[in-house]
């Protein structure tokens, strides 16, 4: 019977909190989902789990069942302890952002393999990336790779304007960023819904950066020769889309079911169709 009540699972602690006098919720991100379990009497001194339930890092763990409450750490074993993303201020910040945004955006029960996948490996990136262009470029592309498995996937290649649909040519601009509508617009339709609400302008080079952010490997991606400025936009331009869709949406529940849709179409390669 005890066997059955005990199960394995990889995770990635995205989030902690104290519980009772030496206990502590974790909030993980695992192939399975995202879900919060308890470690009890981890945060006495000579706990032996302690060391290998760091955020951030990626563990492989035993639970126990629990009907009524949280499952129970039982053991804890160190995958991958992406030692520098708790050291290093800079790396640490970055790696708040990525786990923060997972955690926004995915409710508890939801998420799954690709979202586990991808942040086990913008994690493992962040560790190494140089700080400054390559690590803004690495979380630029993360961005855009949750967006798509949430559900949210940007539209960059065809104009989302209201019964318009054209190919969004580069040498055209400026366009504009239309987060309500989940893309760019032609120049035509940014001239005539410039003024309404939440629509911002977006220059060639931001758009194609977007592009390449949604679809080429990290390891090409960082290759790129990227202004300083291009990569501002970029910046700004997620955070506009990004802070849109958290208002409108994480209340609705809409989302669950995009989650689902988008899982079911990921094509497992790591990349996002
Ligand atoms: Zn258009």
């Amino acid at each position: 019977m005890a066997g059955k009540r005990l199960y394995q699972i990889d995770a990635i602690v995205i989030r902690r909190r104290d519980q009772g006098e030496a206990d502590r919720v974790l909030t993980l991100c695992t192939p399975q989902g995202k879900v919060a379990v308890i470690a009890k009497g981890v945060r006495k001194v000579h706990s032996r789990k302690a060391g290998h339930l760091e955020l951030f890092a990626h563990t492989r763990l035993v639970l126990a069942r629990s009907r009524s409450s949280w499952d129970i750490v039982s053991q804890a074993e160190t995958v991958e302890p992406h030692t520098s993303l708790r050291g290093d201020l800079t790396r640490g910040t970055y790696a708040r952002y990525v786990a923060e945004l997972y955690d926004r955006f995915v409710a508890e029960g939801e998420g799954g393999e690709p979202l586990f996948d991808l942040l086990r490996r913008t994690l493992g990136y962040l560790c190494e990336a140089k700080p400054g262009r390559e690590m803004n470029l690495l979380v630029r592309a993360y961005e855009q790779r949750l967006l798509a498995l949430v559900g949210f996937r940007p539209e960059w290649e065809w104009c989302v304007g209201d019964g318009c649909g054209q190919r969004l040519r580069e040498e055209n601009g400026p366009f504009g960023l239309a987060p309500a509508q989940g893309g760019a617009l032609c120049p035509a339709c940014y001239r005539a819904v410039r003024h309404w609400p939440g629509i911002v302008p977006l220059s060639p080079a931001a758009l194609q950066l977007l592009r390449a952010c949604q679809r080429e490997p990290f390891s090409r991606l960082r290759e790129r020769p990227v202004p300083p400025a291009v990569l501002n936009e970029v910046e700004r331009a997620a955070r506009h889309y990004i802070t849109y869709h958290l208002e409108q949406d994480l209340r609705s529940g809409v989302f669950l079911r995009r989650v689902r849709r988008e899982e079911e179409r990921y094509d497992g390669s790591g990349n996002v169709p």
